[in-house]
C-alpha cells in the first residue's frame, strides 16, 4: 500500500471537516473521518470537538484495534464510532479512506422509510459505487458494527438508517465527493417526489451505462458484478428511451 505524508494527510482531513460542516453535513460535534497511514496505522478525528474547526495537531493515530499510538503517551480519545470504521476497513483493503457525516437528506428518507435506490441520474449511478442502506442500530455498538457486514463488499455509500451515512474512497477526498454526490442525489430525488412521482432509468438505460462506465476510468465490470450492481437499483419503464 503506497504511504500518504503524515502532514499532508493531517491537512486534508482538516479541510474535509470544514467542507463537511460548511455543507451541513454534520453539526454540533457530529461525524468522524479517517484515513490509512500505512499497514498498521490509521489517522482519525478525535471524540467530543467540531470537526469544522479542527487542528492538525489534534487529530489521532491509532492502530488497527482503534487503540491510540503516541510517542509520549499523551492523546486525544479518538470517536467511538471508530468501530464501525475499523469493521469497513477489515472488509474492504482496497479502501483508504472514509468519511462518517449525517447528510440531512439522505437520512431523511430512511425516516420516512422511501428507498434511495432509485436510478435517476447517470452521475449518481457511477459515482457512488454501491449505496446501500443498513437498518438502524445503535451508534457506537457492535449492533451498528453487525448491520455494516452484509453491505460492506459491494457498497462504498452506506446510509445508517435514521443516522447518517458512512462513505468510503481510495482517499479522503474521493471519499468527500462520494459524500457530496450521495447527498445531491437525495436531494434531487426529494425535490423530483415533491413534484411528481419520479421515473427513473430503465433496466437497459443502465446497462448501456454501466458499458460505457470505462470511459470514466472505471474498471470493467464481469457479468456477476454488472448483474450485481443492476440489482442494487431500482429502475423503471423504458418510456424515456428513444
Ligand atoms: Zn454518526
Amino acid at each position: 500500500m503506497q504511504q500518504i505524508d503524515q502532514a499532508t494527510a493531517r491537512d486534508q482531513m482538516v479541510q474535509i471537516g470544514e467542507l463537511c460542516y460548511q455543507k451541513g453535513y454534520i453539526c454540533g460535534l457530529e461525524g468522524n473521518f479517517s484515513l490509512r497511514l500505512d499497514e498498521k496505522t490509521l489517522l482519525t478525528t478525535p471524540a467530543g470537538c467540531n470537526k469544522g474547526r479542527l487542528k492538525p495537531s489534534s487529530l489521532v493515530v491509532t492502530n488497527l484495534q482503534g487503540e491510540p499510538v503516541t510517542k509520549d503517551g499523551i492523546s486525544c480519545r479518538p470517536s467511538t464510532e471508530l468501530k464501525m470504521h475499523l469493521a469497513a476497513y477489515a472488509a474492504r483493503p482496497d479502501i483508504r479512506a472514509i468519511v462518517h457525516a449525517h447528510p440531512a437528506h439522505a437520512v431523511a428518507f430512511t425516516i420516512a422509510g422511501l428507498p434511495l435506490n432509485r436510478a435517476i441520474s447517470p452521475e449518481a449511478v457511477l459515482t457512488l459505487g454501491g449505496l446501500g442502506v443498513a437498518p438502524y442500530a445503535t451508534p457506537s455498538t457492535q449492533d451498528l458494527v453487525a448491520s455494516l457486514q452484509g453491505l460492506l463488499p459491494h457498497n462504498k455509500t452506506i446510509v445508517l438508517a435514521h443516522h447518517g451515512a458512512l462513505v468510503l474512497g481510495e482517499d479522503l477526498w474521493d471519499a468527500f465527493y462520494r459524500l457530496e454526490s450521495l447527498e445531491h442525489h437525495a436531494r434531487t430525488l426529494y425535490l423530483a417526489s415533491t413534484l411528481a412521482s419520479p421515473r427513473m432509468l430503465s433496466r437497459s438505460q443502465l446497462t448501456r451505462l454501466y458499458e460505457i462506465s470505462t470511459v470514466y476510468g472505471m474498471t470493467p465490470s464481469t457479468a456477476e458484478e454488472l448483474e450485481h450492481k443492476l440489482n442494487g437499483w431500482l429502475t423503471g419503464p423504458n418510456d424515456q428511451e428513444q
